[in-house]
């Protein structure tokens, strides 16, 4: 039987996966405030796109032959 992620009781099939409206309410304000809480970093990466290590500019000149 599965338990209750809130309150660790008996799930009610009504209330899946929680035992009550009320622990059901309690799960989602919890996962709201800890989506709000993690920071977003996305401007991290941007650095990386200025270097391109696999396609050096100098390999052009040599077709000039
Ligand atoms: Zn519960």
């Amino acid at each position: 039987m599965r338990v209750c992620p809130v309150c660790s009781k008996p799930t009610i099939d009504k209330y899946k996966p929680f035992c009550s409206s009320r622990c059901a309410d309690v799960d989602l304000h919890r996962w709201l405030s800890e989506s709000y809480a993690i920071p977003v970093k996305a401007s991290e990466s941007d650095d990386a796109l200025d270097e391109d290590p696999q396609n050096p500019p100098d390999k052009a000149e040599e077709t000039s032959h």
